[in-house]
């Protein structure tokens, strides 16, 4: 699962009318009793016209597992928010939550039929406290491809596996000692055991395209870690941040060369990055320095002389990347600097 953009993808004008007249219509009738007696009926079509569009948004993929659906299911218009029976972790059940969101694009997402089903026809949607007519009022437990940062809760493992990631203590305090990663892998049975098999099938690509692609410099790094069209992209991003850690203390070891380290936070498309660490050998005056920075910054103060602009010259030479060195080599001097993605400073 990994975080998108819905603001990437908007339906037409007229389905967005459509629904929002359903809407209406809906909650007038349940206004008026009609529904004391039976239960609430939907117009399937109404929410099944926005299915191209969630293709178009999920790159075809289940919003949850991250399946690519186009080779192996026609996929299901899922209700994140159930049109009824919302049930509790603790069973209790919401018999009208949330009928009003049956037509509502944001709370509409593409699913595989696996991960439609696990959660049952209960309609498990458990959340903190007291349940909302408005989506942002509550806390739910389950985590929302569009609306939360699915990275920072669930971590993906070489061997195909899904695990809850260690949460901060304010997000722990937020959830009342529940992990949301603990039961979104629960309720959509992220770990069954097909899954499981062809995620680790694709961790070991990954493996081996890291490290051929160390080798040409951290540029194609970037671009398969910002790449979100294939399939467990989620996985595909956690096993690059291990491998480029694991590399850069097999290349970090001091050397006879000019070599500078520029470690920056592997961080998901769109996040500012930082610089965390800067570890540099035998390059101009400097002989060994190695510089962790505890927070973002800015600013590099330090006395006169004391290599403040050759240590900004080596992180320049190192984000640049050997092959554009190699091609702007103007005064003969051979910099092999190199910048390695890490992932040691990944935090909540
Ligand atoms: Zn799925």
């Amino acid at each position: 699962m990994i975080l998108v953009d819905r603001a990437r993808v908007v339906p037409p004008q007229r389905l967005l009318q459509q629904a929002a007249n359903a809407t209406r219509e809906l909650q007038q009738a349940y206004d008026r009793g009609e529904f004391r007696e039976r239960r609430i009926t939907f117009d399937r079509r109404i929410y099944i016209d926005f299915k191209p569009y969630l293709e178009d948004l999920f790159r075809g993929k289940c919003a949850f597992c991250e399946s690519d659906l186009q080779a192996g299911g026609w996929g299901d218009v899922e209700h994140f928010r159930p049109k009824g029976q919302a049930t509790s972790v603790d069973g209790k059940v919401d018999v009208d939550h949330y009928f009003w969101l049956a037509y509502d694009w944001n709370n509409l997402y593409l699913s595989c039929q696996l991960c439609n089903m696990s959660r049952g026809k209960s309609g498990s949607f458990p959340v903190i406290g007291n349940r909302s007519r408005l989506p942002a009022e509550e806390t739910a437990l389950l985590l929302d491809p569009c609306r939360d940062q699915p990275e920072r809760h669930l971590v993906f493992r070489g061997d195909g596996r899904v695990e809850p990631r260690q949460l901060s203590e304010e997000l722990l305090n937020r959830y009342a000692g529940l992990h949301p990663g603990e039961v979104t892998i629960r309720l959509f049975n992220l770990n069954r055991r097909a899954l499981v098999t062809r995620r680790r099938e694709k961790a070991e690509w990954v493996v081996a395209e890291v490290r051929l692609l160390l080798m040409t410099g951290p540029e194609k790094i970037r671009e398969l870690l910002s790449d979100d069209t294939g399939e467990f992209v989620a996985l595909q991003r956690d096993i690059i941040r291990e491998q480029a850690k694991h590399l850069i203390r097999e290349v970090g070891q001091p050397g006879t060369f000019e070599r500078a380290t520029v470690v920056v936070p592997v961080s998901i498309p769109c996040e500012p990055i930082g610089i965390t660490r800067v570890q540099i050998n035998n390059f101009r005056a400097i002989e060994h320095v190695d510089v962790e920075f505890q927070k973002p910054w800015k600013v590099f103060l330090g006395e006169n002389a004391t290599g403040k602009s050759s240590i900004l010259q080596a992180i320049a030479f190192a984000l640049m990347g050997e092959e554009y060195l190699a091609r702007h080599n103007r005064n003969g001097r051979s910099h092999r600097l190199r910048a390695l993605l890490c992932d040691w400073t990944w935090r909540l």
